[in-house]
């Protein structure tokens, strides 16, 4: 930990723990529970996680559920699902900001007794109105000199429900000049007759999120609230809240620059949207980048926190690239999976001078590069499948694998010499017709000569059928995410390809999610945890297997 170089957050820890502003480290990740986590809140999860584990200190779940319009059980059990699975462990630690509402209500009666908050009768107009702008300071409430009694009494009315939504606010007593927005008198308390997924009815007064976020992480003895880039204006309001309610240990906020990824849906609202109207197979649609359809595509943990320790922690805003993330998932893999034969779109190969009823079991090492995971058998007998593109009738240049009169080597089997095609009426080629050399089997050692392409197969009679799916970015690329015109997104009409006839080597016969194998020369594919059942197996592919990615090495 010495060398390594620190973030800039680590670096205000360090000089915090040093100078004695703190003795520990407590950090909270704080979602509200009104969608599916995605991949950029998986970089503020493992941030929050990653630090307090550094500095042996503790990391909270805490639901920020102040807003009782959006909010849904549904979402909470998704979100501890998905922080579980990322590997943050928040203990018994698992909080909900509406457990403190009453210590809220406490504060906001301590700050009208200190003169500090006043209750409002402007509509939301007015007080949009009186705000001013960013070049013109605001003009006071009427409001705002009312007694300390009499707003004591107006604040119990609210909560006692004795007025319309939007009647009555109650706001923080600061500066209608400042140059700050934030800091011209933001209402902190608003009546919302509505009912709250964990309070019910108790409350029609709730507090807006820069009041109550404070008031939280100061609960909760949280030492770093870090949040990203759009708060920072915000921080001055959370210094205020924390001083002027007076807690003992005071949090400190600390921004950093959200994750972008170039060319994505990452939005919750979007993607809610996908969702809603049906583009998507729910919130855990492969093609989307939440938690949950990242691991239902077979994204691994291990892969995710790679892509944001690569990302890094910054204060600016940048973008990473789809491409970064493809290559965490195949760095993963490579090595921790074996390597299967799969046939995607099946031609069939005869072998004509194979003895009819012979089948022979070839060895073959379930990783050439990791001889840890050992070898399996794989059947070889005188029908195959193999790729239709592994077969060209009149080859293009440079085309090394089967057209008439030529060999190649099957892998892990024979070489094989094509000597002609059946086709239909139509004049497709529905059969490849091939002789092989009982010399050249695999592993016999034979030197004989040489051929350039080599071609993968399944046992025609041995194969397992299996469905496909291949899938690409749901937004056209060339178009960008965005329409222009209406804001909507451009969608790609090829982002799912089910291929329903696909061949697998029978060793696949009993895969089960989460299970993730590569398939040569086809790229890695996980077992889809919703609709593959065993005799009926279903395949998603994680990614392919060539990159253009390159990490930069210093
Ligand atoms: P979205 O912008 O997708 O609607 P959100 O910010 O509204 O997400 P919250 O539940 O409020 O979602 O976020 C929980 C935490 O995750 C916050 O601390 C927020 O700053 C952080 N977060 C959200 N999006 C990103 C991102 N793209 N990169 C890093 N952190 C993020
Ligand atoms: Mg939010």
């Amino acid at each position: 930990m010495e060398n390594e170089t620190k973030n800039f957050i680590e670096q205000i820890i360090d000089r915090d723990l040093a100078e004695g502003v703190c003795d520990h480290v407590q950090t909270r990740f704080p979602p509200e529970p009104n969608g599916y986590l995605h991949i950029g809140h998986a970089k503020s999860i493992l941030l929050n996680y990653g630090l307090a584990k550094k500095y042996q200190g503790q990391f909270n779940l805490r639901f920020d559920d102040t807003n009782p319009t959006k909010e849904k059980t549904e979402f909470v059990e998704s979100i501890k699902e998905d922080v579980a699975w990322l590997g943050a462990d928040w203990e018994d630690r698992l909080f909900f900001a509406s457990d403190y509402f009453e210590t809220m209500y406490e504060c906001a009666v301590f700050l009208i007794k200190k003169g500090k908050a006043f209750v409002c009768d402007l509509t939301a107009e007015e007080i949009r109105e009186y705000r001013g702008t960013l070049t013109e300071p605001g003009k006071d409430s009427p409001y705002r000199d009312r007694s300390v009694a009499e707003n004591l009494e107006l604040f119990e009315n609210m909560k006692n429900g004795l007025y319309k939504d939007g009647e009555k606010v109650l706001r923080a007593r600061i500066d209608m000049a400042s140059p700050n927005i934030n800091m011209r008198d933001p209402v902190i308390y608003r009546v919302a007759h509505m009912g709250h997924h964990n309070t019910g009815d108790t409350w029609c007064i709730y507090p807006m999120y820069d009041f109550a976020h404070p008031i939280e992480d100061a609960v909760e003895h949280v030492t770093h609230s870090i949040c990203t880039l759009e708060f920072e204006d915000h921080r001055p309001l959370y210094n205020w809240v924390v001083q002027e309610c007076e807690f003992d240990h005071p949090p400190k906020q600390i921004e950093f620059a959200k994750l972008y990824l170039k060319n994505v849906v990452t939005g919750k609202r979007y993607i809610k949207k996908l969702v809603e109207d049906g583009t998507v197979d729910g919130w855990d649609d492969p093609r989307l980048v939440s938690i949950s359809g990242l691991r239902r595509r077979g994204y691994t943990p291990e892969s995710i926190r790679k892509f944001v320790e690569l990302a890094g922690v910054s204060k600016s805003n940048s973008t990473c690239e789809m491409p970064m993330l493809e290559y965490c998932i195949r760095e993963d893999l490579k090595l921790k999976r074996p390597r299967m034969m799969a046939v995607l779109h099946p031609l069939k190969l005869v072998i004509d001078n194979y003895p009819e009823d012979q089948v022979e079991y070839m060895e073959v090492a379930n990783n050439q590069e990791n001889p840890e995971l050992g070898v399996r058998t794989v059947p070889f007998s005188r029908e195959l499948y193999i790729e239709r593109e592994d077969f060209m009738e009149v080859p293009v240049k440079k085309y090394f694998r089967l057209y008439p009169g030529n060999e190649v080597r099957l892998m892990n089997g024979y070489f094989v010499t094509c000597t002609g095609v059946v086709k239909d009426a139509e004049g497709n080629v529905t059969e490849v017709h091939c002789t092989y050399d009982p010399e050249t089997r695999s592993g016999s050692g034979f030197t004989g000569r040489k051929v350039k392409g080599t071609i993968h197969w399944v046992s025609a009679r041995h194969g397992v059928k299996a469905e496909v799916r291949l899938y690409e970015n749901i937004v056209d690329e060339e178009k960008g995410v965005y329409n222009e015109e209406d804001g909507s997104l451009n969608l790609n009409p090829n982002s799912l390809t089910v291929l329903k006839d696909c061949y697998l080597e029978p060793n696949l016969a009993g895969a089960s999610a989460p299970e993730s194998f590569q398939f040569v020369r086809n790229g890695y594919f996980c077992v889809d945890s919703k609709d593959s059942r065993p005799g009926s197996l279903v395949f998603n592919r994680i990614v392919s297997l060539k990159s253009s990615f390159k990490i930069e090495t210093k």
